[in-house]
């Protein structure tokens, strides 16, 4: 990896002056000196690391020093950072034009690869945010069936969307929000927020509420409030919690929409829907992250009867001047063109390796924990007991948590700054980033401990 700035990697410091620098800089002109909010550390403390270059399964900071990166851009660098074959194909794509606002053929194969892979997806639309992508499938959604309401679960976060911040998971929930200021009462009221996994809450609200509702949106594997994942049966009715939220919705004359944005082809080959579908589908879903390779990219797609409310055929105003742009369908491509089935048995074997050290680890050093995992996907919650809804989540040691990352930070781990997000694995973690890992979990845990 190249580096412009004189490598001054000293592991005592947790972080270097190039970056508490450009901190300070950052902080008068951007809010809080970050983009997002969970870049500022602000539950965990500490200057976070400016990222000078990424490469694999690492990333430098502007200090020189090296990191194993754990977070892989919250999801879209599945290959590792900067792979060859994604670079490269974004290089001749650049080469050809940045952006021209008419349609390109990149559209078409990105959309053909999607729809090829998930079942319930016959007609995409590219975005450029997985925001944009829920905030559309909630349009269509609403037009679709002429109501207002919408239901969201507690710690699902589905981007900065107005009517789905309540009670969100991800950085609301790593910043204890309970919704965001500048909401308006009227949107508000046209969300309704049930706790996750809770059946007879769904059901209570239906009963009196069914002809309303447009909509229920979920995670298709909560992955924002660490990960969650859906309740496989209940006694007796033998479905899975987004089998049963779909025959609720489509009882009521209402719409299931699946948000894998987070886990589309990175839980697995076909998203969460590939393991967790069959005999039941969703109406829309929303993608993002991987499917743009690590350029701006989301999308939405469903049954074509509702994807063609879009304008200019049907009613629903949805637009971008840069949605389906060259370069980043280019990269979405590439990535899709690595994410074969060898690819997932890797990422499968680290997540599987890594988890078992992080158990050991935990474990060895007396730290209360669990690990929970959504095909590929997994999170840490500092807590005993399992986690099935946010309540649950909210209550684990945060504080342990803390000390746990910044001790694997100065060793050289970049975990994600919380304990409500998913840890994130690549095809370019290997048994070398393992080893790497592996030395420095047990101090970690250590610290956790020593409150
Ligand atoms: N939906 C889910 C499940 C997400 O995890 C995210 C982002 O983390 C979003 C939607 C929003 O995507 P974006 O940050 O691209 O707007």
């Amino acid at each position: 990896m190249t580096t412009s700035h004189t490598p001054s990697a000293d592991p005592a410091v947790p972080t270097g002056a190039l970056s508490e620098e450009l901190f300070q800089r950052a902080r008068r002109v951007i809010p809080s000196g970050v983009n997002s909010p969970v870049r500022a550390f602000g539950s965990v403390g500490g200057t976070p690391p400016f990222i000078e270059s990424a490469a694999g399964a690492l990333l430098r900071d502007v200090d020189g020093r090296e990191y194993v990166d754990l977070v892989g851009s919250w999801g879209p660098m599945i290959l590792g950072h900067a792979n060859p074959r994604v670079v490269e194909a974004v290089r001749e794509a650049a080469g050809r034009g940045l952006s021209f606002g008419a349609p390109q053929p990149g559209e078409v194969s990105l959309a053909e690869e999607v729809v090829s892979r998930i079942g319930p997806v016959s007609s995409l639309r590219l975005v450029n945010s997985g925001t944009e992508a829920t905030m559309s499938a909630l349009r269509v959604a609403r037009a679709a069936t002429g109501r207002d309401v919408v239901v969201k679960f507690a710690g699902c976060y589905h981007g900065h969307v107005d009517a789905l911040l309540a009670e969100a998971g991800s950085g609301v929930a790593t910043f204890a929000m309970p919704g965001s200021a500048g909401v308006t009462t009227a949107t508000a009221r046209d969300t309704v927020v049930l706790p996750y996994n809770d059946r007879d809450a769904v059901r209570a609200l239906f009963a009196e509420r069914g002809h309303e509702i447009a909509a229920i949106i979920t995670e298709a594997a909560p992955a924002n409030m660490g990960v969650v994942p859906p309740s496989r049966t209940e006694h007796g009715d033998g479905l899975g919690f987004n089998a049963f939220l779909a025959s609720v919705a489509h009882g009521a004359g209402a719409l299931l929409i699946t948000d894998e944005v987070l886990t589309g082809f990175r839980a697995s080959r076909e998203g969460y829907y590939g393991i967790d579908g069959g005999g039941w589908s969703p109406d829309l879903m929303t993608f993002g992250k991987v499917i743009g390779g690590g350029l701006p990219v989301g999308a939405f797609g469903g049954r074509t009867d509702l994807m063609d409310l879009l304008a200019p055929a049907g009613p629903v105003y949805q637009a971008g001047t840069l949605s389906g742009n060259p370069l980043a369908t280019a990269a979405g491509l590439a990535t899709f063109e690595g994410l074969n089935d060898a690819a997932y048995s890797a990422i499968d074997r680290t997540a599987v390796a890594l988890r078992g050290l992080v158990a050991d680890a935990l474990t060895t050093a007396g730290v209360p924990h669990v690990i929970q995992t959504a095909g590929t996907l997994f999170s840490v919650f500092f807590r005993e007991e399992p986690v099935h809804t946010y309540a649950e989540a909210k209550e684990q040691d945060t504080a342990a948590f803390g000390r746990f990352f910044h001790a694997m930070l100065d060793a050289g781990v970049y975990l994600p700054p919380s304990s409500f997000e998913a840890w994130f694995v690549s095809t370019a973690h290997d048994a070398d980033v393992l080893d790497r890992i592996a030395e420095a979990l047990p101090g970690a845990a250590r610290a956790a401990v020593a409150g």
